[in-house]
């Protein structure tokens, strides 16, 4: 049951029909895990928070640099030198107390990170670079869970969600598996701050509605912000039959 402090605190979504206080309750009886605490995490860990998703699980082996701070939005200028985990979990807790918050502060090895896929309902890819997706994604086909995807470099963003449960549905390796330039750190290439902003409050949508269980997700189809332009374009994308991690499993 919602408390009458939830149904204010929440009141303004559970009054759009599609979240009600169904929604509302399937998003507090639900666990999401946020991979990094960066650009694309801030957002994420900000608005689902705020939002009343039951449990967040928080992964970043990584601590707060002066750097981080122009695009990083939910550490601030004390939190130099905090681990990221840490960091977001004092924003986190200021802003909705009701979240329950699990931290992993070490770097997850595929044993770990399959046990934290496990131990929620979908995941959020907020990491910066190809190895980390390819394993996230690898765990979450493994495991049959939904992946949001997000990515932003330089002046460009990409979307997309990744849903094993659905046999038509392809997954990060169907589309990125051949590698691409995406290779590049915002470190190393640069980034706007509000351009991570979008693609991360997009991600958190994307996670409401697969919680909730309202609307379309965006299966199948990748998001393309070019933010020079301000231009949104859309891909089809379909699932790659010889692909080498979901191929095997829906046969
Ligand atoms: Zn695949």
């Amino acid at each position: 049951m919602l408390t009458d402090q939830e149904l204010l605190r929440y009141s303004r979504q559970i009054l759009l029909q599609p979240v009600d206080i169904d929604g509302q309750l399937r998003l507090k009886q639900s666990r999401a895990l946020i991979v990094g605490l960066g650009g694309l995490g801030a957002p994420v860990a900000l608005y689902l928070a705020a939002a009343g998703v039951g449990e967040l699980h928080l992964a970043d082996f990584d601590t707060v640099d002066l750097t981080n701070l122009q695009r990083q939005i939910i550490h601030d200028t004390d939190s130099v030198g905090q681990t990221k985990v840490d960091s977001a979990m004092g924003r986190l807790r200021a802003i909705n107390p009701e979240v329950t918050l699990v931290a992993h502060r070490a770097a997850l090895d595929a044993d770990s990170l399959a046990a934290a896929v496990n131990a929620v309902d979908l995941v959020l890819d907020c990491s910066d670079n190809f190895s980390t997706r390819e394993a996230v994604n690898a765990a979450c086909v493994a495991a049959g869970k939904p992946l949001v995807s997000g990515a932003a470099i330089r002046l460009e963003g990409q979307l997309s969600v990744f849903d094993p449960r659905r046999a038509d549905s392809p997954c990060y390796h169907c589309l990125y598996g051949h590698g691409s330039d995406t290779e590049l750190t915002c470190s190393e290439a640069g980034v706007v701050g509000p351009l991570v902003g979008v693609v991360g409050s997009l991600q958190a949508l994307e996670a409401l509605k697969l919680l909730a269980g309202f609307g379309e997700p965006l299966v199948g189809r990748l998001l393309l912000i070019d933010a020079l332009t301000t231009r949104f374009r859309e891909l089809r994308v379909k699932r790659d039959p010889g692909c080498s991690v979901c191929g095997a499993k829906h046969g």
